[in-house]
């Protein structure tokens, strides 16, 4: 989510939600969509700093107007879009906004940014007295857009500075920060200012820490010799906010792929104000692990091991593939056994797809059950898609379409 100042465009705040549901706990327990929209949606509203203080700097003075000052909220819920609305709309020649994974697919920066595009058109269409969409911004959303590139294998920094960033960026990306935020402008990119990887010249570091603290994929830490040679203190990101690590412990940690290198004191812990939610762990190290360590373990691994009650094998026949009609693998299976290769004819005799969620739930699982058959997809006819509908009682017709009382 972004909030914007409505007269400079300027960002003031900007937050990120992730929701994980387990598969174990969807399969046994039904979890409504508008109910995963609100959780995530509350932890957001939680973190939103209210307090003027708590903003970098206070927004700047402007003269009392009707316009909002807050002109987009963008909310990313996930990978399945449910655009159907939008393209009704569209189809019915309405204006219709759309932006996020609803639009494409791609890197969250992308979601923002088009959320931004988009908020921009809608307050024009509404009338408000707002610049035009800057062409550059069309560019810029093509490039964030852009799918991953190359990826190399990371190698240890050789660098003599007594301080000095470790990235560890190996896959050319559309992300920058790192760069951008360097006071130095001694982190650059490779080939394209954007989409390039990240390399640090090697001519100068203050040691400021800023390209650690920026970094959304953690993927920067810090090597500092200046206190003492013998015992490098090396700066790791650490983003668990509901985990204390306190100054004088020892941690494990972990080189780039998580592997454990060793037991570490921490020297201190801070939260500089440039670095949002982020942490810097302080750890004292040696020469030979400095360049190694790339993050600190907090959490039992036995945590991070793959669930192993995912079946392996085929879906089980009770197992309920479309929750809305409560349909079983097993039917679904029996009809494909029994020749039919036309997800609608399914429709029609299974009633699968048919449910309120208007078929958004089950074609994959279907599909999966075609392809275990050893059936070619090919050969399969996919669902026609169905609109999004609202339920409406009855009462509503009945009072000519007002709201409120019993139907
Ligand atoms: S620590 Fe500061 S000066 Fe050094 S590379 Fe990072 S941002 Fe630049
Ligand atoms: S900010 Fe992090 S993820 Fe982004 S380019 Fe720099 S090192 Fe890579």
């Amino acid at each position: 989510m972004q909030i914007w100042d409505g007269r400079t465009g300027r960002i003031v705040w900007e937050g990120l939600s992730d929701l994980t549901l387990g598969q174990e706990t969807i399969r046994e327990e039904r979890i409504r969509f508008d109910d995963t929209i609100r959780a995530t949606w509350e932890a957001l509203v939680e973190e939103i700093p209210f307090a003027p203080d708590a903003l970098d700097e206070p927004p700047p003075e402007v003269p009392r107007s009707p316009v909002p000052r807050v002109v987009a909220l963008l909310v990313a819920v996930g990978l399945s879009p449910l655009d159907d609305f939008h393209h009704q709309a569209k189809a019915f020649g309405m204006k219709a906004y759309m932006a996020g994974d609803a639009a494409e697919i791609a890197e969250a920066s992308a979601a923002t940014f088009g959320g931004r595009i988009e908020a921009l058109r809608i307050a024009k269409d509404l009338g408000l007295d707002v610049p035009e969409v800057p062409e550059d911004w069309h560019r810029k959303l093509q490039v964030l857009k852009a799918h991953p590139g190359e990826t190399v294998e990371w190698r240890p920094p050789e660098s003599d500075l007594p301080v000095y960033p470790v990235l560890r960026c190996t896959q050319e990306i559309p992300c920058n920060p790192c760069s951008t935020v360097c006071p130095k402008h001694t982190i650059l990119m490779e080939g394209d200012p954007i989409l390039g990887r990240p390399y640090f010249t090697g001519t100068e570091c203050t040691g400021c820490a800023k390209c650690i603290a920026i970094c959304p994929g953690l993927a920067v830490t810090m090597v500092d010799f200046r206190k003492d040679p013998e015992r490098p203190v090396v700066t790791v990101p650490f983003e668990q906010t509901d985990v204390e690590v306190e100054p004088d412990t020892m941690v494990m940690a972990t080189d780039h792929e998580g592997q454990p290198i060793g037991m570490f004191r921490v020297v201190r812990v801070n939260r500089p104000k440039f670095a949002d939610r982020t942490r810097l762990v302080r750890l004292e190290a040696t020469p030979a692990t400095a360049n190694l360590i790339a993050g600190i373990r907090t959490q039992d691994p036995a945590v991070a091991e793959p669930i192993e009650t995912i079946p392996p094998g085929p879906i089980d026949d009770d197992v309920i593939i479309c929750r809305c009609e409560h349909i079983t693998a097993g039917e679904i299976r029996t009809a494909i056994r029994e020749g039919t290769r036309d997800i609608n004819e399914m429709k029609a005799s299974l009633r699968v797809c048919m449910g309120a969620c208007c078929g958004k739930n089950c074609p994959e699982h279907i599909e999966r059950l075609f392809r275990d058959e050893g059936v070619d997809l090919g050969e399969v006819t996919r669902a026609t898609t169905r609109p999004l509908f609202v339920e409406v009682p009855f009462g509503v017709f009945a009072r000519g379409g007002e709201e409120g009382g019993e139907g």
